[in-house]
């Protein structure tokens, strides 16, 4: 790849219609301040069923939950997008970049199904460039792909399923070199020792990371995703969302479980020390050809006979996720690390598929 800086623009990227998209308003927009009496939502005045609060809508911009995030994670406010999951601004980043019929992105399997299924769902092209043999990205590949109607580039780091974190500087040569919007999915960041690239999006104008509380923060029905971009980018996110896309079940229960870095620092030691314990016991099976060295909380593991030994498992009660017919990734089954018990049940139930 050449290096050149990056000519990136906005406007130049964005779809005409949401360019000249005037958002929903509602009646918590309008409105801020005090006030005793609201008569502006067609809301039930005389409460809910359940519990307090629950009666009135939610704040749009979740102002209190992104506080506390800018504090934990030391991004500003402006640059925080909180969706419905990470798959939420998955589906947003298309629908505000990609003309259906016109545009392209760029995916490098093996990686997480949804950025195909959500290229499909919004009808837009997509090119694979597959990772190489050691799962780290193809620049000369990407760079052949990339054409002028290229909006977006999906890079997950650590990746699903392989477990390993892209090079930084394969995904810095791309920020530098492309003009269109570079995608850093690090839901799983927080079991790696790389740093996050939420440190640089002063430098790269066409950086998004991707995070959630669906992992590490043990919070994945609650549905909590975060984007982090520059504000310019953060605005059209916020200008397509659904007015009230974080229910305030959510954002209640969130602004207390961020209270709780501690324990959640404690579970990444132990699911760390779990991954390495596991990815060692079986990597000595001589059924067990390669374990992928994992930056997450699952492993993926070469092995011999992977169907009849994920349905043997499933007989057991244990599911793991069978990998094994994606390209790439031929033999594997993913194990996500699971508590010390449920991690030595697998390891046992391995063995004696093996050896009977
Ligand atoms: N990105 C990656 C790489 C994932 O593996 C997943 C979930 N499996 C997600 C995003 C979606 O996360 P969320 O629960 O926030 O929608």
């Amino acid at each position: 790849m050449k290096n050149m800086k990056t000519s990136f623009s906005l406007n130049l990227l964005l779809r005409d219609n949401i360019k000249r998209l005037v958002p929903y308003s509602s009646a918590r927009d309008e409105f801020k301040g005090e006030a005793s009496i609201l008569l502006d939502a067609n809301e039930n005045a005389f409460g809910s069923p359940y519990a307090r609060n629950y009666n009135r809508y939610p704040d749009p911009l979740q102002h209190r939950v992104k506080e506390k995030l800018h504090r934990i994670k030391g991004v500003p406010v402006e640059n925080i997008f909180l969706g419905n999951g990470s798959d939420e601004a998955i589906d947003i980043l298309f629908r505000a970049f990609c003309e259906p019929g016109r545009d392209n992105v760029i995916l490098v399997p093996p990686t997480y199904g949804m950025y195909e299924v959500s290229a499909n769902i919004n009808n837009v092209a997509y090119k694979k460039v597959n990772l190489t043999i050691d799962y780290q990205l193809d620049l000369d590949g990407i760079a052949e792909a990339i054409d002028a109607h290229t909006k977006l580039i999906f890079i997950c780091s650590p990746n699903n399923p392989t477990g390993n974190s892209i090079r930084r500087q394969d995904i810095e040569t791309i920020l530098v070199n492309f003009d269109g919007i570079v995608v850093v999915d690090e839901a799983y960041i927080n079991f790696s020792k790389q740093p996050s690239f939420t440190t640089d999006l002063a430098e790269f104008p066409n950086l998004v990371v991707l995070q959630t509380l669906s992992k590490a923060w043990g919070l994945a029905a609650l549905r909590l995703g975060m984007a982090f971009a520059n504000k310019e980018i953060i605005a059209v996110f916020n200008k397509i969302k659904p007015p009230y896309n974080i229910n305030q079940a959510t954002q209640d229960i969130v602004l207390e479980a961020l209270e709780g870095v501690e324990i959640v620092n404690e579970w990444i030691k132990e699911v760390v020390g779990e991954r390495e314990k596991l990815s060692a016991a079986l990597q000595v099976l001589p059924q067990v050809t390669h374990v992928t060295p994992s930056d997450a909380n699952f492993i993926l593991v070469k092995l011999e006979e992977p169907r009849a030994l994920y349905n043997f498992l499933v007989d057991k009660g244990i599911i793991v996720r069978d990998r094994s017919k994606v390209e790439l990734c031929e033999g594997c089954l993913r194990l996500t690390i699971g508590t010390p018990a449920e991690n030595k049940t697998l390891l046992k139930e391995v063995k004696r598929f093996y050896n009977g």
